[in-house]
């Protein structure tokens, strides 16, 4: 399987001011109402981490959910959900944060992970990479490691993927908008 970035990225549209004047909001929903287009994507990251040795996948709520249960089943990992708060009705890690456009809190399921574990966190896009280093220190937090971050697109004018490099948690993006 070829990955066609330029069949994948004319899908991506920008909508300006949304949701707020001045965000370029970059909508990733085409791209799961095409299957041809949603297999290619899943199968690039099956085909990337096929023989990788990581031990559950963690995704982000709500479009990290779409791409990363569908490479969880092909890859035969566990699910981990990290969610908005008040979501999950277990005993609950919580982390505050900021995204490109709003202030935000993750939540995940206290105790899910542990030292004996290493993740692969997956969501649609990297922006300002507020929501992978909340994501990140959640799981830092239950002494699991982290594998590496994937999205489907990095922003990299928000400067997320290198605020990322900087945390040395590695990244993988099958496409970017510059
Ligand atoms: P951030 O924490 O800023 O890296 O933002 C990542 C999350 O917010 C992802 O779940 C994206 O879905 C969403 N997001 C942030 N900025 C954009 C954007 N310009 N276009 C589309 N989604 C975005």
């Amino acid at each position: 399987m070829i990955f066609d970035e330029f069949a994948i990225k004319s899908l991506i549209t920008p909508i300006n001011d949304f949701p707020k004047a001045g965000v370029v909001f970059r909508d990733i929903t085409p791209v799961f109402q095409s299957p041809k287009a949603f297999r290619m994507v899943v199968d690039s990251f099956v085909q990337r981490y096929i023989d990788s040795d990581f031990t559950h996948i963690g995704a982000i709520e709500a479009r990290g959910f779409v791409l990363a249960s569908a490479v969880a089943y092909a890859l035969n990992k566990p699910l981990i959900l990290f969610r908005k708060q008040g979501k999950l009705p277990a005993k609950v890690l919580t982390e505050a944060y900021d995204t490109e456009y709003e202030q935000s809190v993750l939540e995940v399921e206290a105790g899910c992970l542990n030292a004996e574990h290493k993740v692969l966190l997956m969501d649609d896009i990297i922006a300002s990479g507020g929501t992978f280093l909340a994501a990140a220190r959640l799981i830092r937090q239950m002494g699991a490691n982290i594998y590496e971050v994937a999205a489907i697109v990095d922003l990299p004018e928000l400067n997320g993927s290198r605020l990322l490099q900087d945390a040395r948690i590695p990244t993988f993006t099958l496409t970017a908008f510059a």
